[in-house]
């Protein structure tokens, strides 16, 4: 029987400790951790994805402020907001929701914020410290920490096994496929122009489904007691829901029942943990600076 890990209830697990440690930090130095957002443009997911981590603050005592900038706004503008979050003492963690407009180089901001205040983690310094043997990333980036999380928090053992990360990209994939190698996995990555993924799919023992392609990988792609992790989140049109689409995995839900040992539904599984990482990335810079 395929065992359906919750990531709700884990999620909720992880904040009421944020809850309480940020109120340890309140009572010892009167200070709470601080989260500033970027916000650029008027894109929906993104202000829906904004305001669900300002909300998620809210909800644990963390304090956040948010910069929202116009979508023709220039590198200078953004470059600007960034140097004053980087010298405010009151905020830990900064964050650029991605993606940014088109005209606008992305990695050159990203490479702007304070690497002490870089919560997503995706500073090229904490991610090339992610990749090294022998150093240690400030932090690592969200969604790969929560699915890190989740399998450890279901007692699924990482070292030596073989592991799938379908998808390479650098907010999910390849930060992925660094963490599951740091923890002594053996790592395959599947992208777009890989050959055959089903045969290399069906060798894992954990699979990582971060490609954004709706029941990508079938019943048939998976090795019998697979660990299936389904990062991916694809909204599709369905008039019967509440906003009119609802979101699909990348996984054939109804396919893998029954041949992995155990699988994140979509929504329900990787999607809260992502933010609670954020606010432990948070929290974590906050004490390194007060505790
Ligand atoms: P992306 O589009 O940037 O990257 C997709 C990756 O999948 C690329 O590396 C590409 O090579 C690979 N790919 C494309 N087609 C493929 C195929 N047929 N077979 C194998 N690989 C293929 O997307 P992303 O930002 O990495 O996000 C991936 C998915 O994860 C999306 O659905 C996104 O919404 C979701 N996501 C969820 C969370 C969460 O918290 N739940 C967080 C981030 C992203």
């Amino acid at each position: 029987k395929t065992v359906v890990v919750d990531g709700n209830v884990i999620a909720e697990e992880i904040r009421t400790k944020i809850i309480s440690e940020v109120g340890k930090m309140k009572k010892a130095v009167g200070k709470v951790p601080g989260l500033a957002v970027v916000l650029v443009g008027e894109q929906r997911d993104s202000q829906t994805y904004v305001r669900n981590k300002i909300k998620a603050c809210e909800e644990t005592g963390i304090k956040s402020v948010l910069a929202e900038l116009p979508e023709d706004c220039t590198e200078g503008q953004i470059i600007s907001v960034l140097r004053k979050f980087n010298e405010d003492t009151s905020i830990h963690g900064i964050l650029v929701q991605l993606p940014l407009p088109q005209h606008l180089n992305e990695s050159k901001i990203l490479n702007m914020v304070r690497l002490e205040k870089d919560v997503d983690g995706f500073h090229p310094l904490n991610v090339g410290n992610l990749a090294m043997r022998g150093r240690e990333p400030l932090f690592v980036s969200c969604t790969p920490k929560g699915c890190v999380e989740l399998l450890i928090r279901t007692g699924v053992e990482i070292a030596g096994k073989n592991a799938v990360v379908i998808g390479r990209s650098n907010i999910v994939g390849l930060p992925m496929s660094l963490l599951l190698q740091r923890h002594d996995a053996t790592v395959s990555t599947v992208h777009a122009f890989t050959k055959d993924p089903e045969h290399i799919t069906r060798k894992a023992d954990i699979v990582i489904a971060a490609a954004g392609i709706p029941n990508l990988v079938r019943g048939s792609w998976l090795k019998p007691g697979a660990v299936v992790i389904d990062v991916g989140t694809t909204p599709v049109e369905d008039s019967s829901c509440e906003f009119g689409y609802r979101l699909v995995g990348d996984v054939c839900y109804e396919e893998a029942l029954g041949v992995a040992s155990a699988i994140t539904p979509v929504p329900g599984g990787v999607g809260p943990m992502t933010i609670t990482m954020l606010l432990c990335n948070t929290l974590e810079a906050a004490k390194r600076i007060f505790l």
